[in-house]
């Protein structure tokens, strides 16, 4: 029996008529499998206020029998294209450059992934970044070669610089200090889990930091650091200072913990908790949040976060709320 065949019989997902599919170079298909919208048992995830509005479209696309990775994509292209949203997609803050640029991530529940950084003029790099996992031999693709790989997929380009963000760019300009603010809207990753059909899947998109260094890349299109999903255990994603986050791998880390048994809670406190010894008690003068959602194949979800302030979206048996999240540091 293939692995993918003894995978979907675990959770309960074969039955004869689910057509199967063989692999692709290295990639295994995600293959239909033909089943009942059971909406109470579809769960979406994401992260701050404007995951509202992202998950409303999500659990639109589920119950119009989309996968959970249509799902994920569907969802956080809503903050993309919204030009109120400061830190995601078209209206995003630039780099201290004066440009928009852009990391996306997408991760599905067989192991696929698929990623874009550094891209510029492209309002919804999360569309590319699947483009990329299924399409290309590749996980990542950065700057010009994902802009040309964009072109030739017959994405559109736009001019992401809003003028509100140029405004408060040039204000920033004027004494340019650069310092990352908790929960303030100079970040604010757009990070989503779902678990539909038995598929538990990641995505993650963002401008990354406001003002940063022209050509920096954030934790957001990292696989194992921005976002994480296994198919068999659960996914994670995270939002706040990128820095931190790819130096401890903490989506990884929270699905692993999640293997070995912890729950979804728990898994997101150890992670933080090693944040917070490694790097916040270090150096305690320095402000930084870390917002984390993670859910596993039962069902069970959490968020948490380093310090108060971060919100979370959960869609979940008909409702869609936004919840104040705990924080490690109170
Ligand atoms: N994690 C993102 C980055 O560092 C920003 C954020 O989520 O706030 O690029």
């Amino acid at each position: 029996m293939s692995n993918r065949r003894r995978f979907l019989k675990k959770l309960g997902l074969l039955s004869g008529s689910v057509a199967l599919t063989g692999t692709i170079g290295s990639k295994v298909l995600a293959q239909e499998a033909k089943l009942k919208v059971n909406q109470n048992k579809s769960i979406v995830l994401s992260t701050w206020r404007h995951g509202l509005a992202a998950n409303d479209k999500a659990m639109e696309t589920i119950l119009n029998g989309g996968s959970s990775l249509d799902a994920v994509e569907q969802g956080v292209r809503v903050p993309e294209a919204d030009p109120n949203v400061g830190s995601v997609g078209y209206g995003g803050r630039p780099d201290r450059d004066g440009h928009v640029t852009l990391d996306a991530a997408i991760m599905d529940a067989y192991g696929n992934a698929g990623s874009v950084c550094f891209i510029e003029n492209y309002m919804h790099p999360i569309s590319i970044a699947r483009k990329v996992m299924e399409k290309t031999p590749h996980v990542i693709l950065s700057g010009e070669g994902a802009e040309q790989f964009a072109q030739e997929q017959g994405f559109e380009k736009k001019d992401l610089l809003t003028e509100r963000a140029k405004k408060d760019w040039e204000s920033w300009k004027k004494k340019s200090n650069y310092k990352t603010e908790v929960n303030v809207e100079n970040h604010d990753t757009i990070g989503m889990v779902a678990l539909h059909n038995g598929e538990i899947v990641t995505s993650c998109t963002t401008s990354g930091l406001a003002y940063k260094m022209h050509g920096r890349v954030g934790d957001s299109p990292i696989i194992g650091a921005g976002l994480f999903a296994d198919g068999e255990v659960g996914a994670c994603a995270a939002t706040g200072v990128g820095e931190y986050v790819l130096k401890t791998q903490t989506s990884f880390l929270v699905v692993e913990l999640m293997r070995q048994g912890k729950s979804p809670e728990k898994a997101c406190i150890i992670a933080l908790q090693r944040i917070k010894e490694k790097y916040l008690d270090k150096n305690p003068d320095q402000a930084f949040q870390i917002g984390l959602i993670a859910l596993n194949v039962s069902g069970d979800y959490a968020a948490y976060s380093l310090v108060p302030g971060f919100q979370y979206a959960i869609y979940h048996k008909g409702e869609n709320v936004l919840i104040d999240a705990s924080s490690i540091v109170k």
